[in-house]
C-alpha cells in the first residue's frame, strides 16, 4: 500500500521550510509540514520578547537563494524575520502544506511497507515515504526546578512565552539568566521596571555590535542590483567564518586571535561599566568561544543604572514574594522573568521519539553510543530519515549555512537514489563511524578541548562532556562535502545495510 505522503517534515521553521523547498525541487511535492505552534517561523514565531533581533547580520542570516533587500538594519529585529519566513512560505507555496497546532508524538519505520508511520498527539496516524525532522536546536524551553517556584505569587514569564500586552512599567522585576536572550532583554526591561535584579550564574562574553539602519537608497540598490547584496553577504560571511574557523575550531594553532577577541570584549566592558566590582562579576573566566558569545552596545551599560543590580549569589529558593539566595538574602520582586534558555541534550536530540529499523530508538542510541550523524544528517538503521538538527550538523555561525548544506546533501542523495530507480536509502555503519572519527579528531584542535571551558556551562557540550553540536569544519568544506560525498556511503533499495 502506498503511503499517504511523499514526505512528512516535522517543524515549520527555516529548517523545515528549506526541506520543503528541496522536496519540491526533487519532485516530491506531496508533503506535509507538521508544526507544534500555531503559525510558521519556528524560533522567530515563538520568540517575540522586547529587544529581539538577529545576532548574525541579516545579509547572511537568510537563504542565499532568497535574499531580502529590505532589511531595515544590519541586524534586523525579530519581527522582520517572522515576516521574511511568511514571505518564503508564500513564495514557495509551502503554507498550504503546513498543519499547525499539531504535535508529533513519534515516528516508526515500517520495514514491511517501507515507509514511516508518524503519530500525532491527537491520536491520528500518518504515513510517508520519507521523514524529515526539522525541530531546531533551541526549541525546548528550559525552566530550572528552583525550589518554591510554584509558590511565587507574582507574574512568571519565560522569554519564549512573552506576553506582548504585559506591562512592565513600575514593576520590581528579576531576570534569571545572562545568555544571548537576556543580553537583548535586560536593557528593555530596565527601561520600564522600577527595580531590576539580574541573577547571573555564568557571565557571557559580549563584544560591540556594529549595527545601524540600512538607508532606503542602499535597500533599493540591493533590490535593483542583487550582486551588491551578494557581495555584502560574502564579506560578512567571510568575517564570521574567520572568527569561527580560526578563533574557535583552530584554537590550538591560532590562540592569539581567540585571545584578541577576549581582549576586545574586556575593553568593551571597561568602557561601559563604571563600577570595578560589577565589571569583575561580568568578566568570564573561561575562554572566548566555549559558549556562544554575543553582541550588544546596551547590555553592560544597563548595570550603571541605579535601579539595576547584578546578583551573583546562587539561587536557593523562590518564595511567594521574592528570590532567596544562598547567603540568606531575599530580593523582593513581583515579576520573575526566566531567560533560562533551552534543553538541548535531554529532550531535543531527538525532539520526538523515532524508532528505526530493528526497533532502534534514536534517542537511546545516541545516549548509549555517543551522539552522531553522518554529515550531520543521516543515521544508520534509520532508512529514509533526514535529521536536520543533528549532532555535528551546525556549521558556521548562521543557521542558514547549515540548512543550505543539508539541502544540497538531500539533492545529491535523492538524485542518486532516483537514478538507480530506488525509493529507500540508508547510510552505512562504516560511513557513519568514519565521519564520527573524523569530527572527533578535528575537534581536538578546537577551543572546546584545547581551551579552558570547564566553567563555561555551555550548551555546545552534551551530558557526556562532548562538544557534539558544531560541525568542526569551515562552511565551505561542509558545502563541498554535501555535493561530493561518496555515493556508496549509502545503500539504496530494499536490501538496506
Ligand atoms: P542560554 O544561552 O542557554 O542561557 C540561559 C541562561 O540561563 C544562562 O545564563 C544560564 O546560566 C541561566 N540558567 C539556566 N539555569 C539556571 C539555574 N538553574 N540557575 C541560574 N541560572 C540558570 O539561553 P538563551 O539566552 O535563550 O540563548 C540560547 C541561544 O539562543 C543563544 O546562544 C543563541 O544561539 C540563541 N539566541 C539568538 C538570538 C539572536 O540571534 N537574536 C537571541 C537570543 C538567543 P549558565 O550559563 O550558568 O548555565
Amino acid at each position: 500500500m502506498a503511503p499517504q505522503y511523499d514526505a512528512i517534515v516535522v517543524g515549520a521553521g527555516f529548517g523545515g521550510m528549506g526541506a520543503g523547498i528541496e522536496l519540491d525541487r526533487l519532485g516530491l511535492s506531496n508533503f506535509l509540514i507538521l508544526e507544534r505552534e500555531d503559525d510558521l517561523g519556528g524560533t522567530w514565531h515563538v520568540n517575540h520578547y522586547p529587544g529581539l533581533a538577529v545576532d548574525i547580520a541579516s545579509v547572511t542570516y537568510s537563504y542565499s537563494f532568497e535574499p531580502n533587500p529590505y532589511w531595515s538594519r544590519l541586524f534586523a529585529p525579530g519581527s522582520e524575520l517572522k515576516k521574511y519566513a511568511e514571505h518564503v512560505a508564500d513564495k514557495y507555496d509551502l503554507r498550504r502544506r503546513m498543519r499547525f497546532d499539531t504535535t508529533v508524538g513519534g515516528a516508526r519505520w515500517d520495514e514491511e511497507r517501507r515507509h514511516w508511520v508518524v503519530s500525532v498527539q491527537n491520536g491520528e496516524s500518518l504515513t510517508a515515504r520519507y521523514l524529515m525532522a526539522a525541530t531546531g536546536f533551541l526549541s525546548q524551553p528550559y525552566t530550572p526546578p528552583f525550589p518554591g517556584i510554584d509558590t511565587f505569587a507574582g507574574k512568571i514569564i519565560h522569554t519564549t512565552a512573552w506576553e506582548d500586552d504585559f506591562d512592565l512599567t513600575g514593576t520590581r522585576a528579576a531576570i534569571i539568566g545572562t545568555g544571548a536572550t537576556a543580553v537583548q532583554l535586560i536593557p528593555e526591561v530596565a527601561e520600564k521596571a522600577r527595580a531590576l535584579t539580574v541573577f547571573q550564574r555564568t557571565p557571557i562574553w559580549v563584544v560591540p555590535k556594529i549595527d545601524a539602519p540600512i538607508p532606503p537608497a542602499v535597500q533599493h540598490l540591493f533590490a535593483r542590483v542583487p550582486l551588491t547584496q551578494k557581495a555584502a553577504r560574502l564579506v560578512n560571511t567571510a568575517a564570521l567564518e574567520a572568527l569561527m574557523v580560526v578563533g574557535v575550531l583552530h584554537f590550538k594553532q591560532a590562540k592569539p586571535l581567540n585571545k584578541a577577541a577576549g581582549i576586545l570584549a574586556k575593553a568593551h566592558l571597561r568602557t561601559q561599566v563604571r563600577d570595578k566590582e560589577t565589571r569583575e562579576k561580568l568578566t568570564p573566566d573561561y575562554d572566548f568561544g566555549c559558549k556562544r558569545p554575543t553582541f550588544s552596545n546596551l547590555y553592560f551599560k544597563t548595570f550603571n543604572e541605579p535601579h539595576v543590580r547584578l546578583e551573583t549569589n546562587s539561587i536557593d529558593r523562590i518564595e511567594p514574594d521574592g528570590i532567596v539566595t544562598a547567603d540568606g538574602r531575599k530580593t523582593e520582586i513581583d515579576t520573575l522573568i526566566l531567560a533560562t534558555g533551552f534543553n538541548l541534550w535531554d529532550v531535543n536530540f531527538p525532539a520526538i521519539e523515532i524508532i528505526g529499523r530493528d526497533g532502534r530508538n534514536l534517542g537511546k542510541f545516541w545516549r548509549d553510543n555517543r551522539f552522531q550523524a553522518y554529515e550531520g544528517i543521516t543515521v544508520p538503521k534509520f532508512p529514509n530519515f533526514i535529521s536536520l538538527n543533528s549532532p555535528y550538523s551546525y556549521s558556521g555561525l548562521s543557521y542558514f549555512t547549515t540548512i543550505e548544506a543539508q539541502m544540497k546533501h538531500m539533492a545529491r542523495l535523492f538524485g542518486e537514489m532516483f537514478r538507480r530507480g530506488e525509493q529507500v536509502f540508508e547510510v552505512t555503519e562504516h560511513a557513519n563511524a568514519e565521519f564520527l572519527d573524523r569530527v572527533t579528531d578535528r575537534l581536538g584542535s578546537s577551543v572546546f578541548y584545547g581551551g579552558q571551558c570547564s566553567s563555561a556551562r555551555s550548551y555546545y557540550f552534551n551530558q557526556h562532556g562532548e562538544a557534539a553540536l558544531l560541525r568542526p569544519t569551515s562552511t565551505l568544506n561542509a558545502h563541498r562535502e554535501a555535493v561530493t560525498f561518496p555515493l556508496d556511503d549509502y545503500t539504496y533499495g530494499v536490501e538496506s545495510a
